[in-house]
């Protein structure tokens, strides 16, 4: 778990660890950043880096001390979210009470406050008096989308660390380790930013489906045969609504790269990595310029897809484009 961290969000990490090893930790860090982005997971990071009985390159995740921090049972890592969309006063005052007491266990307590602003007036301003008097060994994590949304005098006391889109690869390597299917996370990983929105889209069960078509119809534009009918017959049941043609299209859009891709030589980059056959029988069907002016189609086609348009007719323009081929071998 520990080591997915690192690969997801290593600017932040090696800010953290930058802090550690000068001794400069604030007393109180921000994590700024989008739903999904793993700022959570830094958290206990973080919580595990201070208390780890093992500290290597990442905390060890398996002594005692990560176990519970992992589980949410460590007596020195506290969690703090909202109840009913708000952090009351008497949250962050029990949390105070419970690390001035010596019942915790020795050494580094760190206390986790999730959507922290949603605390209220007066639980930021408890927070904020807690904060003026530093305790040595005291550390709070506060998570947050938009760091604008806490008090500014809370702020000006605390590190702020911005949590940025997880790589690619992290985001692929991360789905595949819990167990997604291979073929289809590069797809998610491509269409989405962050852990939550390619986990959503890879358990809605209309993803698969939309891939499906998406890959018959240029299997069909190997073909010879009329796009604009195999395109009618792929997509009969699949496009009820305008959000439906926007999720054709955006996979198709994918897809377009993937031959472009594939004209250039690049089959490292492909997200459509099972297709890469049909990939290049396309990229040898078409010259660079003409898949370059397709992609373009699709992109402005995307654009017009937000406001009021028939849908169809769009699509079947585009099909009639993307049945062009070179005479000869380009
Ligand atoms: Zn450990």
């Amino acid at each position: 778990m520990f080591e997915s961290v690192k690969a997801a969000q290593p600017n932040v990490v090696k800010m953290l660890e930058n802090s550690i090893a000068r001794d400069r930790l604030a007393h109180a860090i921000i994590f700024e950043g989008d739903k999904g982005t793993g700022k959570k997971q830094t958290a206990l990071f973080f919580a595990a880096r201070l208390l780890c009985e093992n500290p290597g390159e990442a905390p060890c995740g398996s002594c005692t001390h990560c176990r519970r921090i992992i589980n949410e049972t460590h007596p020195n890592v506290r969690h703090i979210s909202p109840a009913k969309q708000q952090i009351l006063k008497d949250s962050i005052k029990a949390l105070q009470y419970d690390f001035e007491r010596t019942a915790v266990e020795n050494g580094p307590k760190v206390y986790i406050i999730d959507q922290a602003d949603t605390m209220n007036h007066y639980a930021a301003n408890a927070l904020l008096k807690f904060l003026e008097e530093p305790h040595p060994d005291i550390f709070g994590v506060l998570l947050t989308t938009n760091k604008q949304n806490l008090l500014s005098t809370i702020r000006s006391r605390s590190q702020i660390l911005r949590f940025t889109s997880v790589p690619k690869n992290a985001l692929i390597n991360t789905l595949e380790q819990e167990g997604y299917d291979i073929e289809l996370t590069p797809i998610a990983a491509a269409l989405t930013n962050t852990f939550d929105a390619a986990k959503t889209l890879l358990e809605d069960e209309q993803f698969k489906p939309f891939i499906d078509a998406v890959c018959d119809l240029y299997n069909d534009a190997t073909q010879n045969q009329s796009l604009v009918l195999s395109f009618a017959k792929i997509t009969e049941d699949l496009l009820q609504k305008n959000d439906d043609y926007v999720r054709l299209l955006d996979l198709m859009i994918h897809y377009q790269k993937d031959v472009i891709y594939g004209k250039m030589g690049h089959y490292e980059k492909l997200v459509f990595r099972a297709h890469s056959e049909t990939i290049a029988k396309i990229a040898a069907m078409k010259s660079l310029a003409m898949l370059k002016e397709e992609l373009d189609m699709m992109l402005t086609l995307r654009t017009r897809l937000s406001r009021y348009i028939n849908e169809r007719l769009a699509f079947d323009n585009l099909m009639v484009t993307m049945e062009r081929r070179l005479d000869h071998e380009a």
